[in-house]
């Protein structure tokens, strides 16, 4: 397959497409089904680049699927979008060739189509990234007071649940108060979304750290159908490297108090700053980083998987 055709998913109009994020496209299979892909494409510093990673997206849905299998099993009552990772008969049955099949195939999952909260549910473990900078200028973390003389990397007492807006494609996500993310939902749903984030990071985090991988932080996105009042159902995909700051937990204590290596894309973003494409449009990532890249994901999903 070209590395165009890992990019571009094309379903040749076979299924409607919905949405395409920057790295997921979701195609409508029924009133109640959604077909969703995750391509190969790669961001780093908010800009797609022009080649992908291969394998990427089969790598990014193994590890959301073993989560949605996972979190159910340990959080009881957890619901979750997850239906099968088996493509509907629409395109088995279709003029998609052999080879277009089998691309698709594990990066594909079919989920529940459901309403979105409008509302990223991002909880945080330890303090990094945006929370870190917040911090040093006012001591807060989301206008949450923190207690002073916590270093960069440093684990906080007790993870914190800090909302942001969904924006728009091209946007940037705003973080919000708990006052306001129960304006934007409700309050019962706010409460429920917050609790659930908690706990689902919580089970994920002690998981992560079994298989040395310490889970910083993550974002989850939570749906819900209106035709089932009160329910909150976990959606997207859920803590991949993508969605999740993932560090190797033998380097953590060493880099406290600096910036920790992401586990993933730290590669492409110091190829990126060195080569002074950072930002850039319409990159061109060399055959080595993308090498390396890959190897990072696979070992991620390994780590997580098991497989
Ligand atoms: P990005 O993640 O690149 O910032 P994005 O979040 O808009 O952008 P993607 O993550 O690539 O886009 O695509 C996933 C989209 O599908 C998100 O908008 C997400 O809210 C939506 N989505 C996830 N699960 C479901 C679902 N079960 N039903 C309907 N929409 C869903
Ligand atoms: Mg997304």
């Amino acid at each position: 397959m070209s590395s165009d055709a890992q990019i571009q998913v094309d379903l040749e109009g076979i299924l409607p497409k919905i949405a395409s994020g920057k790295v997921r496209d979701l195609y409508d299979i029924d009133d109640k089904t959604l077909l969703f892909v995750a391509s190969d494409r790669i961001s780093a510093y908010d800009v797609i680049m022009k080649n992908g990673i291969p394998g990427k997206g089969a790598l990014l849905t193994a590890m959301s699927i073993y989560w949605f299998k996972y979190l159910p099993s340990q959080i009881p009552g957890l619901k979750t979008h997850y239906l099968d990772n088996v493509l509907p008969p629409a395109l088995e049955n279709s003029s998609l060739s052999a080879e277009k099949l089998t691309a698709l195939r594990p990066r594909s999952m079919r989920v529940r189509k459901l309403r979105i909260f409008p509302l990223e549910s991002i909880v945080r473990g330890y303090i990094t990234g945006s929370a870190w900078s917040e911090y040093k200028k006012s001591g807060t973390v989301n206008g949450i007071p923190i207690p002073a003389g916590m270093r960069e990397g440093e684990r906080f007492e007790t993870p914190l649940w800090t909302p942001s807006t969904k924006a728009e494609l091209g946007e940037k996500d705003e973080n919000i108060s708990i006052a306001q993310a129960q304006e934007l939902v409700g309050k019962a749903y706010a409460k429920k979304i917050e609790e659930l984030s908690l706990r689902i990071y919580e089970v994920a985090r002690q998981r992560a750290e079994e298989v040395g991988i310490v889970l910083a932080d993550t974002k989850f996105e939570f749906g819900y159908d209106p035709e089932n009042e009160g329910e909150v159902v976990l959606v997207d995909e859920v803590l991949t490297p993508d969605s999740s700051r993932f560090w190797p937990k033998e380097s953590w204590e060493q880099n406290l108090g600096g910036q920790q290596p992401s586990f993933d894309k730290q590669f492409l973003r110091d190829w990126l700053t060195e080569s002074g494409n950072k930002g850039k449009e319409g990159v061109v990532v060399p055959e080595d980083v993308v090498g390396k890249t890959v190897l990072k994901y696979r070992e991620a999903c390994e780590r997580i998987t098991g497989q």
